[in-house]
């Protein structure tokens, strides 16, 4: 299969272009050829979706919007499997775990459709003003334009639609730049917004490498917003090149998880063997960092260890697989370095670690030190360190001890521990009783530290894919 960037409708494959290959992580073979976009295909992109915003998108109503929306999602139900599959294929995500990110990314596109028709604004007292009889103050939320959205590889389908979807029911035009590792589901996304009844145009897909199209995206200035997903560095560059557009920014975290003594240790045990693993840990608020205190600190450990070594690992395609491949070779060569060092530093390897190829067995490595690699720097991957304390003050204070902060999970049954500890932790969101990694598509998600700007979750993103404006009538009585 031959893929390229789909650019006011037309697909863009010619036999000149550079091109990179997608490598299915679990089999080594050769899942598609991808025509790469170069710098005047971009810009092709990022003016046709101006023109197309101008001339069509801007001026849609909200019904139309919404039902657009809601026909990409019974498309996206009837395709459910095709999808699923692409997404084993392409990122080596087990079959389960790519099937509920299929269901999660249908919920965005339906909250997508039901809030384009709720883009409501305020009428303002303007009479609360010295000299503001007789005016009448309106704010409404009008779409900002064009919006350029990059997405990473390990949720291809969802956090793409948690752009493109709230882009769209805002009224604006995007232009897509999915990971290159991951372009398939993005190409299928495209063309299922197409069948759904969108406009060319209104999404733009271009093909290309971070560094060449990506850069170039970031800097067009017709785009008015950039959101990011994916890593740190990127990150810090996209903010420091963006110029005077909005940014959201998605970044990754080393996410810390505590487990009080008056916690449900078995129900702690199962959140965070799927929180730490699932997905091999690529996952943004994988749990890397769990606390327990001292009193089950032994008991938790061994449960732990007993369930994780009770994941299925192997082929991805197999419904009974828990941990497949990581993204390549070279990802999982890292992890496994790094568990290395912690092991040389004086760190114990109570479980896993080990690397065939791009698998890497879960590891639960105890006695760290806070400087390890393994405990300071976001892994993403198949490693989590557990960590004994005494006091809710100490957890407290070694969560907050992170350059990051995005989700964090804690285990206690005391309402008020749970109220206050949420209320210190220097986190974007808390769960209580629930792994730093769980996460619905309807709630606000994002990071404050480096773990990011801005929030999604649809009804969040929409409002940063907006602008407000002020319209005021002088009255005459
Ligand atoms: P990455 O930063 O390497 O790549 C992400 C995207 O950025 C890709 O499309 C890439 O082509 C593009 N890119 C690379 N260089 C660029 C540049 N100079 N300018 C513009 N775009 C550029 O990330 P990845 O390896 O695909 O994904 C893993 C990272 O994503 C992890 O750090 C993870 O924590 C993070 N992540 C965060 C969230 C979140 O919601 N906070 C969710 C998932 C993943």
């Amino acid at each position: 299969m031959r893929i390229g960037s789909i650019i006011n409708g037309t697909e863009r494959v010619g036999e000149d272009r550079n091109t990179i290959d997608v490598i299915n992580p679990y089999t080594n073979e050769k899942a598609a050829e991808v025509a790469l976009a170069s710098r005047e295909d971009l810009d092709a992109a990022v003016n046709n979706s101006l023109e197309v915003f101008q001339t069509t998108m801007k001026k849609m109503p909200a019904h139309e919007r919404s039902d657009i929306l809601r026909r990409a999602a019974e498309i996206l139900e009837e395709k459910a499997e095709e999808f699923a599959s692409v997404i084993v294929e392409e990122a080596g995500k087990p079959i389960k775990h790519s099937r509920s990110e299929i269901t999660r990314s249908i919920q965005i596109l339906k909250f997508s459709s039901e809030l384009a028709k709720h883009m409501t604004g305020e009428v303002l007292p303007m009479d609360a003003a010295l000299r503001g009889e007789n005016r009448m103050g309106i704010v409404k939320r009008t779409p900002i334009g064009v919006v350029g959205a990059i997405t990473p590889f390990n949720f291809p389908l969802n956090l793409s639609l948690h752009k493109i979807a709230p882009a769209i029911a805002a009224g604006n035009t995007v232009v897509f730049k999915p990971a290159e590792k991951t372009p398939i589901s993005a190409y299928m996304l495209v063309k299922l917004f197409q069948e759904a009844g969108l406009p060319n145009g209104a999404i733009n897909l271009v093909m290309g490498t971070g560094e060449e199209v990506g850069s170039a995206l970031v800097t067009h200035d017709k785009v008015k917003k950039i959101t990011f997903t994916g890593s740190l560095p990127v990150g810090k560059t996209i903010r420091e090149t963006a110029g005077f557009k909005k940014v959201t920014l998605e970044l990754g975290s080393n996410s810390p998880n505590i487990v009080f003594e008056d916690g449900d240790i078995d129900q702690a045990v199962t959140s965070l063997v799927l929180g730490a693993f699932g997905f091999s840990g690529q996952v943004c608020v994988s749990a890397q960092r769990i606390y327990v205190q001292k009193g089950i600190y032994q008991e938790f450990l061994a449960k732990f260890i007993k369930a994780t070594e009770e994941l299925v690992i192997g082929d991805p395609r197999d419904d009974k697989t828990d941990i497949g491949p990581m993204i390549t070779k070279e990802a999982a060569s890292r992890a496994k370095s790094w568990i290395e060092e912690a092991r040389e530093q004086g760190a114990t390897i109570e479980t896993g670690g080990s690397q065939d190829g791009t698998v890497l067995t879960p590891a639960i490595i105890t006695n760290v030190e806070q400087k390890m690699k393994v405990v300071s720097d976001e892994a993403f991957a198949p490693l989590v360190s557990v960590m004994p304390f005494d006091t809710e003050e100490e957890a407290v204070s070694r969560t907050n001890d992170s350059i990051y902060g995005l989700q964090a999970g804690v285990f206690t049954k005391d309402i008020d521990r749970a109220m206050r500890v949420s209320d210190q932790l220097e986190m974007g969101g808390v769960w209580i009783n629930d792994a730093s990694t769980f996460r619905q598509d309807n709630h606000p998600y994002g990071g404050v530290k480096q773990s990011g700007i801005g929030r999604e979750g649809v009804k969040y993103a929409i409002e940063d894919m907006t602008e407000s404006k002020f319209i005021g009538i002088k009255l005459n009585p």
